[in-house]
């Protein structure tokens, strides 16, 4: 009879005894322990698509600069009534980029097409309301008013606003520079051949697309193995060239989880047991004063805890502050029980107005991350979820892919 103890059916199962963290206050503690790490330049407004703002801006003009017309045709003051008028048409042209000399006091506008001409007669159908068609100036921002904040990230429509009120540059914060690396001595780049017993390392390269979305600066530091020297020159490289260190794979506490081991020794590291799954180890620490996000090996972990754990993390050392993504609540088109007291990130997409999810959740099956359009997230406390009932979605779009 094997002497090896069969697995048990509820190995998933939260040990007793020791303290799983929730999600939640994961967060918290990530939120508290971070700030801004990067510094400041300025950026022309053309080219500030996608930066963080360092400081708020202001409006230094109004928009519109004076009172104008929303459309081409005639002003007039004085209301109309209901009915038909005829209108002596006076002289006085004003034309885009060249303002009437004179002053019309209440400013209604006839729209060219409402109206006939003939003979320096003006002929229309009232009634018109007071101020039709007119716009005061500033009604959209006023001079001197704060359009945004600082920490927000500028958007193709915020460079439409900026330049409207003649925001020309702003100060930013510069890119944060994450180093990336993966450990494992299974590991092999695509083209190189490849033996049965090694497998492409797609944490890298999926990660470096992650952080590029982001808009941050991806300092690639190649695959490292099962090798606590190794692991030790990376790190210390990393440390010298970026302003955060994102690793996968050794993140536990096996014999070849090198990372966590050598973090242990020398990086301050916390080893945190997040009541979480995919990806319940994540291991923090700080390495040559630069913070180290120890991230699960298995891609599915990995990207679910960059999505849920280190994009608010990162956004936070960005100078875009903790931001918590934006869920959608929706029908659940499934139905599952779950083990109370841990949260679940399942892949998952939106069909037909309900949520699916994803036929298997074994986090080795990474082809359900482009099944799926986002995560579903189930609650700590909930233990069973029923066809029909509301549930969190996260497109991936609120995480900012
Ligand atoms: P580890 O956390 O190092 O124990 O890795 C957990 C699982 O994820 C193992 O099956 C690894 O082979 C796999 N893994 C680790 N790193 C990567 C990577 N960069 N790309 C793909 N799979 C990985
Ligand atoms: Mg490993």
């Amino acid at each position: 009879m094997s002497k090896a103890p069969k697995l048990r059916n509820d190995c998933f199962a939260l040990p007793a005894g020791v303290y799983w963290t929730p999600v939640d206050e994961a967060l918290s503690l990530l939120e508290a322990g971070l700030q801004t790490v990067v510094d400041n330049e300025v950026c022309e407004v053309e080219a500030c698509d996608g930066r963080i703002l360092a400081q708020a801006v202001m409006a230094p003009r109004s928009h519109p600069p004076c009172a104008n017309s929303a459309v081409d045709g005639y002003v007039f003051s004085g209301g109309l009534t209901p009915g038909a008028h005829c209108l002596d048409l006076q002289g006085g042209r004003s034309a885009a980029g060249e303002a009437f000399g004179g002053v019309v006091s209440t400013g209604q506008v006839l729209l060219q097409e409402d109206v006939t001409v003939e003979d320096g007669k003006l002929y229309v159908n009232g009634p018109l309301k007071a101020g039709a068609n007119a716009r005061k100036a500033g009604e959209d921002v006023e001079c001197g008013a704060e359009l945004f904040e600082a920490g927000h990230r500028v958007q193709p429509q915020d460079i439409g606003v900026l330049i409207s009120v003649g925001v020309a540059e702003v100060e930013v914060f510069k890119p944060l520079r994450v180093a990336i690396i993966s450990t494992g001595a299974e590991l092999c780049v695509p083209g190189a051949e490849v033996r049965t017993d090694k497998i492409f390392d797609a944490n890298r390269p999926m990660l470096k697309a992650v952080l590029r979305r982001w808009g941050m600066d991806v300092v690639d530091m190649g695959i490292v193995p099962d090798n606590a020297k190794l692991v030790r020159q990376t790190l210390d490289k990393a440390a010298e060239l970026a302003d955060v260190i994102l690793t996968s794979g050794g993140a536990s506490a096996g014999d070849e989880d090198h990372m966590s081991a050598v973090l242990s020794k020398t990086g301050n590291m916390a080893l945190w047991r997040i009541a979480v799954k995919p990806g319940r180890p994540l291991a923090l620490g700080v390495w040559g004063g630069v913070p180290v996000f120890g991230l699960p090996g298995n891609p599915v972990a990995a990207f679910v805890c960059t999505l849920i754990f280190a994009r608010p993390a990162l956004l936070q050392l960005s100078g875009a502050g903790f931001l918590a993504p934006q869920a959608l609540t929706l029908p659940a088109a499934f139905a599952k029980t779950k083990k109370a007291g841990r949260r679940e990130y399942l892949r998952a997409r939106l069909r037909d107005g309900a949520i699916e999810v994803f036929g298997s959740e074994g986090s080795g099956r990474v082809s359900g991350l482009s099944w799926a359009d986002g995560l579903v997230e189930l609650s700590d406390q909930a233990a069973e979820i029923s066809a029909g009932q509301p549930v969190t979605f996260y497109p991936y779009s609120v995480f900012g892919l």
